[in-house]
C-alpha cells in the first residue's frame, strides 16, 4: 500500500505543475503568492520528486468536469508559454467535460468564418474534424488536402481511405473515433503548413482535445507530432513509442499520405497501431475472407 506521504506528494507536484502552467498563462488568481514555492519545496523535499512523474491519466467519467463554456485558447506550445528565465510550464492534464459534444459545437461557432492566418484566402471549406466527441481515440493529421477542402470533412481523399482501411483493421469503425488536423485550412497545392499558420490554428486543436479528453491521440505525420509533443525530433525517431501529451498517451505514426508513396513502411505503422489495440484493450479482428494472410491487416 502507498504511504500517505507519497500521495500527498504527488498531490503537491501535480498542483506546482499546474500553479506554474497557470502563472505562465498571467492568471493572476491560482499562483497565491508563495503557494508555488512552498509546493516546489514541498516536492523537491520528497524522494519521488527527483524525476518528476507525468501527469496523472486523463479522468474518466466526468470526474473533475471544468464548465461546458468556451475554454481560454491554449497555445499548443509549452515551450512558448515559458516566462523568461522560468522552467519551461507544463499545461494540466486534461479531463473530458460533461457535454464534449457542445463543447466542440461552440468552439466551432466561435471559429466562425475564421481570418486568424493566411490559409483562410485558398479555402473552400474550414476542415473542423469529424467522429464521435467521446471518442476513446484520436488521429490528429497535418492540414486538409484538395477534397477535404472541397467537401469541409477531414481524411476523405486517397489518404483518408487508408486512414479508414487502418481503423477498421484495429477493429473500429471510423465512427467510433474522432478525425481531426493542426491545421484546419488547406495550405495551398499542399504545402507544408507553415509556423505561423500553425501557431494560429493549433490552440483550436488543443481545445479540441481538452473537450474530447480521449484515451489514446495518434498523430499522423510530423507536423502532428511536433506540434503536440513541442519537438523538432523527426518522425522517424518519434514513431514507434509512446508520449504523453498532457496525461493522455500519445503516439506517432506515419501519415497515410506517406504510406500511399511509401507502401513498404505500412509495416510499420501496422505495429504503432498495434501498439493502440494493445493500449485500448482491443482485439485484432479475425478476418474470414482472406484468413491466409493474417488477420486485421490493412495493408495487404
Ligand atoms: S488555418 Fe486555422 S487559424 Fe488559419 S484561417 Fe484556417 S481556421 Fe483560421
Amino acid at each position: 500500500m502507498r504511504d500517505v506521504r507519497d500521495e500527498l506528494a504527488e498531490i503537491a507536484r501535480e498542483l506546482a505543475r499546474h500553479a506554474r502552467w497557470a502563472a505562465a498563462r498571467g492568471e493572476r488568481e491560482f499562483p497565491l503568492p508563495g503557494v508555488l514555492s512552498e509546493l516546489d519545496s514541498t516536492t523537491r523535499s520528497t524522494p519521488a520528486a527527483a524525476g518528476e512523474a507525468p501527469p496523472r491519466a486523463p479522468a474518466r467519467a466526468n470526474e473533475g468536469a471544468p464548465s461546458e463554456g468556451p475554454t481560454p485558447s491554449v497555445p499548443a506550445a509549452s515551450a512558448s508559454l515559458a516566462l523568461p528565465g522560468a522552467e519551461p510550464a507544463s499545461p494540466p492534464p486534461v479531463s473530458r467535460p460533461q457535454h464534449p459534444e457542445r463543447v466542440l459545437e461552440t468552439l466551432r461557432q466561435e471559429i466562425g468564418d475564421c481570418r486568424r492566418c493566411k490559409l483562410c484566402r485558398g479555402r473552400t471549406n474550414l476542415v473542423f474534424g469529424s467522429g464521435n466527441p467521446r471518442a476513446r481515440l484520436v488521429f490528429v493529421g497535418e492540414g486538409p488536402g484538395a477534397e477535404e477542402d472541397a467537401r469541409g470533412l477531414p481524411f476523405v481523399g486517397a489518404a483518408g481511405e487508408l486512414l479508414t482501411r487502418m481503423i477498421e483493421a484495429m477493429g473500429l469503425r471510423r465512427e467510433e473515433v474522432y478525425v481531426c488536423n493542426v491545421v484546419k485550412c488547406r495550405p495551398p497545392g499542399n504545402r507544408n503548413p507553415e509556423p505561423d499558420e500553425i501557431a494560429a490554428c493549433s490552440p483550436f486543436l488543443v481545445r479540441q482535445l481538452e473537450a474530447i479528453g480521449p484515451e489514446v491521440i495518434v498523430t499522423l505525420g510530423k507536423f502532428a507530432a511536433q506540434t503536440l509533443l513541442q519537438t523538432a525530433e523527426p518522425i522517424s525517431r518519434l514513431r514507434g513509442r509512446w508520449h504523453r501529451y498532457r496525461g493522455i498517451d500519445l503516439l506517432p505514426t506515419f501519415h497515410p499520405a506517406y504510406l500511399l508513396r511509401s507502401p513498404h513502411e505500412k509495416r510499420k505503422a501496422w505495429e504503432d497501431l498495434q501498439m493502440v489495440m494493445k493500449r485500448l484493450g482491443l482485439e485484432t479482428p479475425v478476418r474470414k475472407s482472406r484468413p491466409a494472410r493474417g488477420p486485421g491487416r490493412y495493408d495487404e
